[in-house]
């Protein structure tokens, strides 16, 4: 990981580069920040820095044989600590390294995912994960062998908040008395629930929210909104690049949803078979969970209008609609009235029944075409 790839930061990234240049590197620190800032990419970025052959002005360089396997995160001085819990493959006294695949392609997929993702990505359900006392005997051990490639042995560790007491207690001897040459990295998003006596011998990086323009500057053109939108988005993020990536995936979302119900409303009431089955090319390559999407959206839609049928176009107070929803609406609602509303809802929930038990989508969308081309009409 480059320190190019993490998003802002540019003042905690000149300092800690300077720390390497000046040759006065702390052999601990507390990289803190609030989950979605980039802490975790940010120590990665570091210790890629470090153990550099040649490292450059503002970043490692990329070629040497460390940053090579550093890219890959499968340098063999670079160690990962992380919770974890058991899984329905792992079923005892799980540990860091049973899961450390998962962990290098969760990391190297995107770098700012929480704890939510990893435990959701290893599959330990609703399990918390935590630090175990067996975890600390293998950080012991392998920070007992000599760096293999490298000057510095790296040891990650990613939410030390969740070690249990005896883990906790072992790596404070660790840190006491380090073995030479080692570099622990913590990676904290609540640094009060570690033992202040491991606090006080770290050195605080606190990392704060990613600035509104590094994320701004990093999201657009990634997403088919405009930049109005996006500057709306950033705002609501709160400098976290998860939760800005979770909101405009969910707007772009809406907004394809909208794009196709339109579209197949229109189709429908003009009865232009050939153009619908070209609709249902296109949503029958979805995703299942962008076909379940669009039909709750086609189903609320529905609901929105036939209120407002109900209201003969008056009282926007009870009606739930977009600026572009609404105005689609003023000549759509009509169409939605008390003969037509149950059938076509019902057509819909049919749908969403058999898109979720994995029928074929083609079929599905066609038949509900057909079936709301008579609908609409009544
Ligand atoms: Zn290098």
């Amino acid at each position: 990981m480059f320190f190019k790839d993490v998003i802002g930061h540019d003042i905690i990234k000149k300092r800690l580069i300077k720390t390497v240049k000046d040759n006065r590197i702390s052999h601990a620190q507390l990289f803190t920040g609030q989950e979605g800032s980039g802490s975790l990419a940010l120590a990665i970025a570091f210790a890629q820095y470090v153990s550099c052959l040649d490292p450059k002005e503002s970043d490692s360089c990329g070629t040497c044989v460390s940053c090579q396997k550093y890219m890959k995160l499968i340098h063999p001085d670079l160690h990962f600590v992380y919770p974890v819990a058991t899984t329905k493959n792992i079923t005892k006294d799980p540990v860091s390294d049973d899961f450390i695949n998962d962990w290098r392609s969760f990391i190297l997929d995107n770098p700012y995912q929480g704890q939510e993702q990893w435990y959701e990505y290893i599959g330990v359900g609703n399990k918390q994960g935590i630090i175990s006392k067996n975890e600390s005997y293998k950080i012991i051990r392998k920070l007992s062998l000599k760096a293999f490639e490298s000057e510095y042995k790296v040891m990650i560790i990613w939410l030390p908040e969740k070690m249990n007491q005896v883990a906790a207690n072992k790596l404070l001897k660790i840190i006491e008395e380090p073995p030479p040459k080692t570099l622990f990295l913590l990676v904290s998003e609540d640094p009060g629930k570690i033992l202040p006596t491991i606090l006080s011998r770290t050195v605080i990086n606190n990392i704060p929210k990613i600035d509104k323009n590094s994320l701004f500057n990093t999201l657009k053109g990634r997403f088919l909104i405009s930049n109005d939108e996006l500057k709306k988005t950033v705002q609501l993020a709160d400098g976290n690049y998860l939760q800005a990536v979770d909101l405009l995936s969910e707007e772009e979302n809406n907004l394809d949803n909208f794009r196709m119900f339109t579209q197949i409303m229109r189709l429908c009431y003009a009865g232009k078979v050939i153009e619908i089955i070209k609709w249902v090319d296109e949503v029958s390559i979805k995703g299942r969970e962008k076909q379940k999407s669009l039909l709750a959206y086609a189903l609320r839609m529905i609901r929105e209008n036939f209120m407002l049928n109900l209201a003969k176009g008056q009282n926007e107070k009870i009606i739930q609609l977009s600026g572009e929803e609404a105005e689609f609406s003023k000549k759509f609602y009509p169409f939605i009235h008390e003969n037509n509303v149950y059938e076509i809802a019902e057509e819909f929930n049919r749908a969403h029944f058999h898109i979720v038990s994995n029928a074929n989508s083609k079929i599905v969308f066609l038949d509900l075409a057909l079936k709301i081309i008579k609908l609409i009409k009544t």
